[in-house]
């Protein structure tokens, strides 16, 4: 069993790494971000809580992201592997994704680092707003989730350092080159 950790600024290719993983390796796929606009799109009562710190593109507060996070984990049992996309973004969110683990007898076997930069990045999202309308890509909302990642979310990238769990990849090139990379790392 291997849990991966895929880990990049928005419009870094997470999403489009992580179908790929999925297809080959058949990790459940933990999208934190795609959990939170379920429960937007549907209203719950968590979706309720969420919906305007969403929309301004700041971070959830780590009580309700772990929570979140515990209970699908708990849905999981019969895991092959986890594929984690979005998720840590905090350091607290990093220490609780252990503990959550190490009471499983698991862990976070490896963290890739999709290294794209900020103007690569502005880029893609632009292009990216063509087809795909989110509602958080407006002008001053993708601001705020890039620099969120830049001044927050980044400061995770140490804690797995230290440990030797840290892959970098550079993010830009072609899609299956980044790929071939990632799979490398995973082994
Ligand atoms: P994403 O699609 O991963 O960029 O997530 C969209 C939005 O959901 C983010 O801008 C945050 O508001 C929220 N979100 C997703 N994952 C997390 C997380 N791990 N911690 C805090 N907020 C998150």
């Amino acid at each position: 069993m291997v849990n991966l950790v895929l880990f990049g600024p928005p419009g870094a290719g997470k999403g489009t790494q992580s179908e790929k993983l999925i297809a080959k390796y058949g990790f459940v796929h933990i999208s934190t971000g795609d959990l939170f606009r379920w429960h937007t799109k549907n209203d719950t009562a968590l979706g309720k809580r969420v919906k305007e710190i969403m929309n301004s593109g700041e971070l959830v507060p780590d009580e309700i992201t772990i929570a979140m996070l515990k209970e699908e984990l708990d849905k999981n049992p019969q895991a092959k592997g986890f594929l984690f996309d979005g998720f840590p973004r905090t350091v607290a969110q990093a220490e609780a994704l252990d503990r959550f683990m190490q009471e499983n007898n698991s862990a976070i076997h490896h963290v890739v680092a999709l290294e794209v930069t900020e103007a690569e990045v502005r880029a893609r999202i632009a292009k990216r707003k063509l087809i795909d309308n989110r509602a958080d890509d407006e002008e001053d909302k993708l601001n705020k989730r890039i620099s969120e990642y830049f001044n927050k979310t980044i400061h995770v990238l140490p804690y797995y350092k230290q440990q030797g769990r840290l892959s970098a990849v550079n993010g830009i090139g072609e899609i299956d080159t980044i790929f071939q990379s990632i799979c490398k790392i995973i082994g």
